[in-house]
């Protein structure tokens, strides 16, 4: 998740106004993807990774990132679907549970009804102290993913 964290720093500033967030894929020994935010209506830090292994064979892949992958299709497609619909990638560690209402629990629900093991709240705390300033908060306006 450290890991992802690291890649979360490099989607400043051109991901803005979405979280910068970080991806990381392992398989049972190596990293074999990493990703972050790109620019609006680019990849988000899961797609991105999920690119660089698209046409590679993988028995058990594990998947790290920094907040809740994305429940909704707004400028890009939901990422939890894409987790979701990729038999190659068994667990997904997530940081941090994302507050916008668009999502907030629905793409970790995507998730486990597509029966992936989904743990919570892996390294919260250095991953917030980065996040949590970037995330939804009540008083904006939804922001275009
Ligand atoms: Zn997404």
């Amino acid at each position: 998740m450290l890991a992802a964290l690291k890649q979360s720093r490099k989607a400043l500033p051109e991901c803005l106004p979405n979280p910068p967030v970080g991806c990381v894929i392992v398989d049972t020994q190596n990293i074999v993807a990493q990703g972050y935010t790109h620019a609006p209506g680019k990849y988000h830090a899961e797609a991105d990774a999920l690119r660089y292994i698209e046409l590679q064979a993988f028995d058990y892949l594990k998947m790290y990132v920094t907040l809740e992958p994305c429940s909704f299709h707004g400028r890009t497609p939901s990422c939890a679907l894409a987790i979701a619909n990729d038999p190659r990638i068994h667990e997904i560690y997530v940081s941090i549970i994302d507050p916008d209402p668009r999502n907030n629990g629905q793409g970790l629900d995507i998730l486990r009804k597509a029966g992936k093991r989904v743990h919570i709240g892996l390294c919260a705390n250095e991953v917030g102290d980065f996040l949590h300033q970037y995330l939804f908060t009540p008083t904006q306006q939804a922001e275009p993913n």
